[in-house]
């Protein structure tokens, strides 16, 4: 009993430097838990990871305990999360050798964080390159882009097509008239390039000049 005690209070520190947010993680021998991200300014977030004791069914009402310690845990999850976007991959979570993570192990895990991102945005490049569609770059990517603060011609998301309400052919938001059937969809605007005449609303307002000119000819 007094060497689970020992092992239970022993934990290490599971560090994030990215901004990103995991689903909690889930084993059974500790249920659930949440790997914290660090918040605007932080440069980075501590989760501290106890040891656990894990219970294993044998059947006929055998159980054997384990000891899991708590730097095995934290490599686990490390793992997990840094491999979630396939080889290679890394997400910015790592265990500190020590209570708080070090300067050098700080800028080892920023290094290997930026070069991660520098392959995904070449990825991404590429793809572009050979489709010039945005369905084709991944959210990882263009988070990968702007952490990096580059500017690429694939980070901005179009806005998905409106239909129009008369024909319901799929347009662009913001157009002023549907190229299929030519009805005015944005009368303010059709007017303003001179592809209709001003809605009811300006001659309306032109009656009082008009009326007043009529009189001035002597009328
Ligand atoms: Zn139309």
């Amino acid at each position: 009993m007094s060497t689970e005690t020992s092992t239970n209070t022993n934990t290490v520190t599971l560090v994030n430097i990215s901004t990103e947010k995991w689903p909690p993680r889930h084993r059974t021998y500790f249920g659930s838990l949440v790997v914290r991200s660090p918040e605007p300014g932080e440069p980075y977030a501590i989760t501290p990871i106890r040891g656990c004791t894990g219970v294993m069914d044998l059947g006929d009402k055998r159980i054997m305990e384990y000891r899991i310690t708590a730097r095995e845990i934290a490599e686990d999850i490390a793992r997990e999360i840094n491999s979630d976007s396939g080889e290679g991959s890394f997400h910015g979570v790592f265990v500190a050798a020590g209570p708080e993570p070090t300067e050098l192990e700080l800028a080892d895990a920023r290094r290997r964080l930026e070069e991660f991102q520098r392959r995904l945005v070449a990825a991404a490049d590429l793809e572009w390159e050979r489709t010039k569609n945005p369905m084709f770059i991944t959210d990882l990517e263009r988070r990968a882009a702007r952490q990096l603060g580059l500017e690429k011609p694939w980070l901005y998301d179009p806005k998905p097509l409106a239909e129009c309400p008369v024909c319901a052919e799929k347009i662009k938001h913001g157009v002023a008239v549907c190229r299929s059937c030519g009805a005015i969809l944005d009368r303010e605007k059709a007017a303003q390039y001179g592809l209709v005449a001003a809605g009811r609303k300006e001659r309306q307002r032109n009656q009082e000049p008009q009326s007043q000119a009529g009189i001035e000819t002597g009328k």
